[in-house]
């Protein structure tokens, strides 16, 4: 009897300690990956002399830029120049590399050779945040956090006050349903803003980009992922957002991008054709073919 008592007794203990044994073990593995990645050394490097952008004057611009991700060329002998307060709208077929292309410009990928511009200096010779702080990046897939809708929107800034805030939605179409929210301002969107619909997530991340009030914008345009109403309302701020601005645009509807200073068709990584949209849509060519499909 003694014995089966004590070994009663024993056992809940033992088997806690088994346990207890297996996730220190699954804890020290994830350990070793976290720790991974805080010591990883980040693949852009500055250098020591580099300079403070300051202010965008003149342009930007590619000089036979090539680029590949691996073996893969993506951009091939890029020839490019966008000046100040013009609008200039990449088109072309997926998979082009027209996302790749806006992407050098904030340094997220470096060319294998050839050079960016900014007003004449190699944009290698600026310092990372000074370079990117000149710029505002809209895309599809907003990064947002889980955290309130005025957190979200002033991410990143330190000096605004909530006036600037509401001011920037309602330039971005997204005061009526922030208002229209739980908590206004204050509700908290839940992780990469799941508890919002794909506009309502665009349009704030409009607003935050108006909110930094950047001299370069870099916009990949909503598509038909989203339905015609709330893309009418991502489409008017974006329009809101491109005035008195550098911009260079990812479109995927022709009809948004008419009134660009330049088109540039982008196919297979390389240029094919540059002009305005009645020039390019006198030539025969690719961006003839893409209209009239567009036009169904
Ligand atoms: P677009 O914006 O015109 O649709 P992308 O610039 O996204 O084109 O892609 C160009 C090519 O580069 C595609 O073949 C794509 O598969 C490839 N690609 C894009 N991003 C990456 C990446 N991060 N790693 C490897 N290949 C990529």
């Amino acid at each position: 009897m003694g014995f089966l008592i004590i070994f009663t007794q024993v056992l809940n203990p033992a088997k806690a300690i088994s346990t207890s044994i297996t996730n220190i073990n699954k804890g020290l593995a994830a350990s070793v990956r976290i720790f991974e990645i805080i010591d990883s050394k980040p693949e852009i490097k500055e250098s020591e002399d580099a300079l403070d952008i300051g202010e965008f004057k003149k342009s930007i611009e590619f000089k036979n830029v090539n680029f590949s991700y691996g073996q893969e060329q993506v951009l091939s002998d890029i020839n490019l120049k966008i000046k100040k307060g013009e609008i200039v709208a990449l088109v072309g077929p997926s998979g082009g590399g027209k996302s790749t292309l806006a992407d050098l410009i904030p340094r997220f990928y470096e060319p294998n050779s050839g050079e960016i511009l900014i007003d004449g200096v190699g944009i290698k010779n600026y310092k990372l945040n000074s370079l990117r702080a000149l710029m505002g990046i809209v895309t599809q897939e907003s990064i947002l956090f889980n955290d309130t809708i005025k957190n979200n929107i002033s991410f990143g800034l330190d000096n605004f006050d909530d006036s600037k805030v509401i001011a920037a939605a309602k330039v971005a179409n997204a005061h009526d349903f922030i208002m229209e929210s739980p908590e206004g301002y204050e509700t908290v969107i839940g992780e990469r803003g799941t508890k919002l619909s794909g506009g309502q997530r665009q349009r704030l991340s409009i607003a935050r980009a108006v909110l930094k009030d950047p001299d370069i914008l870099i916009l990949d345009e909503a598509t038909s992922a989203l339905d015609s109403e709330s893309e009418k309302l991502v489409q008017e701020a974006l329009t809101n957002l491109m005035k008195n601005r550098t911009s260079l645009v990812i479109a995927h509807r022709l009809s948004t991008i008419q009134n660009a200073d330049k088109i540039i068709v982008v196919e297979k990584g390389e240029i094919i054709q540059t002009g305005t949209h009645e020039e390019l849509s006198g030539q025969s060519g690719l961006y003839q073919k893409l209209l009239k499909m567009q036009s169904f």
